[in-house]
């Protein structure tokens, strides 16, 4: 038997059926028309941004890392919860402001911004998170042919990075942001071309669940932010320090206690260094935010056996829900929390299961060697944790079968 992470303790059941949102997983499917499915619930969004407010400096925004899911009716939702989108893309930004997100609280970060994204952004009045200053050569002429005066700041690779990230984003060599050497040439550079200089974007790390590091790389954050707007000689309007707060998604995880964190960054703003002490600060978080919120529902189609291990064949699969099969940023492959829907919580069989997709490849696999109740055809399988990084980053194409469907609840 291999160990799986832990289930999220959001989730009960009633006479051994899951509860999503407090509806039973077999009538969510029945409600959305089949399997595979990913249920989102509202209210454990919602509860994990009333979790942020309570432990973070009042000073602080939040936003939203529309990558981690952009499901459109959740999107819509998120406005009313959060006081920025960051966007990394064209499409994310006509989502953005088809959700009703303002659209001078959207940022839009990421490598390889074509001409008429940069266009589209401008003209919308997003603020435009630079790249490099080829790209900041490209907003400027971008500006002048919609005729609008650019908002942008400057996205910065820290010469720093957030220990024990799950994915590193700054530190070393980096196709993102300029390196920190190099920015507060390019935000004078913005100035004194006519476009209106927002402040700084330090994205050091992600998915982490060592308070301590991400406590230090905040502070080293604000640091390298004041120390570069005083080379430029102006104080930024807003400092994103990034985010990085990570899920607790396999055996041996902590759920990160953001607590800490708070306390400690309210002692940093106490005493800002002068260049920074009337900047708004921001965090942008993706996963931590939505990530809980999710289930994957997939039902059984064969249970299998081959030289003396059971294979549970299910309809879903890695083309929706890729990170579960251990293909989307992971050196190693690890289990998600995984169960059986309509048992849940029963005594896991003698044997333990492998739990593969339906796609015709070995990467497929949700689950390896995991304890579960004994499993027939028609089962429900849940994978948790699917609420990030699960049906808009999964290769829905490969193969050629059905996207899945998506359900908002609360
Ligand atoms: C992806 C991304 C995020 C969100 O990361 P999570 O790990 O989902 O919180 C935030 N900021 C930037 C710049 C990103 O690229």
């Amino acid at each position: 038997m291999k160990p799986m992470g832990p289930i999220p303790a959001w989730f009960g059941d009633e006479e051994g059926m899951l509860l999503i949102g407090g509806c039973g997983a077999a009538s969510l499917v029945d409600e959305a028309g089949d399997t595979p499915l990913f249920v989102y619930d509202m209210a454990i969004v919602e509860a994990q941004v009333r979790r942020f407010r309570e432990a973070m400096p009042k000073a602080v925004h939040l936003h939203y890392a529309v990558k981690a899911n952009p499901h459109a009716p959740l999107l819509a939702r998120m406005t009313g919860q959060v006081d920025g989108f960051d966007i990394a893309s064209g499409g994310e930004l006509a989502m953005a402001l088809t959700a009703g997100m303002a659209p001078d609280r959207i940022s839009f970060a990421g490598p390889g911004k074509r001409n008429d994204e940069l266009e589209a952004a401008i003209f919308a009045g997003v603020t435009l998170h630079l790249e490099s200053e080829g790209e900041g050569r490209r907003a400027l002429a971008a500006a002048e042919k919609v005729g609008k005066r650019p908002r942008v700041a400057v996205r910065v690779n820290p010469d720093f990075d957030l220990k024990g990230s799950g994915m590193k984003m700054g530190g070393g060599a980096k196709p993102f942001g300029v390196d920190a050497d190099r920015a507060a040439a390019l935000a004078r550079a913005m100035i004194d071309a006519g476009a209106d200089w927002q402040g700084w974007h330090i994205f050091a790390g992600s998915q982490n669940l060592d308070a301590m590091a991400i406590i230090e790389t905040q502070a080293a954050t604000i640091a390298l932010a004041a120390r570069l707007s005083d080379e430029v000689g102006a104080a930024p309007p807003l400092v994103n320090l990034g985010g990085g707060f990570g899920l607790a998604y396999f055996p041996g995880d902590e759920r990160l206690d953001i607590r800490p964190i708070g306390v400690a960054l309210d002692s940093v703003l106490e005493s800002l260094p002068d260049i920074v002490r009337t900047s708004d600060f921001a965090i942008e978080l993706g996963r931590w935010l939505v990530g809980e919120a999710g289930v994957y529902l997939t039902r059984v189609v064969d249970v299998k056996r081959s030289q003396g291990e059971t294979f549970v064949v299910v309809d879903g699969g890695l083309h929706h829900q890729l990170a579960a099969s251990g293909n989307f940023g992971t050196v190693v492959r690890r289990n998600y929390p995984i169960a059986l829907a309509n048992h849940f919580g029963a005594a896991p069989a003698a044997e333990p299961v492998t739990v593969v997709g339906c796609l015709c490849t070995p990467i497929d696999r949700l689950g390896e060697k995991v304890a579960l109740p004994p499993v027939g055809e028609g089962d429900l399988v849940a994978i948790f944790l699917a609420g990030a990084y699960g049906a808009s980053a999964s290769p829905a194409a490969f193969l050629g079968h059905p996207s899945p469907r998506e359900l908002l609840l609360g």
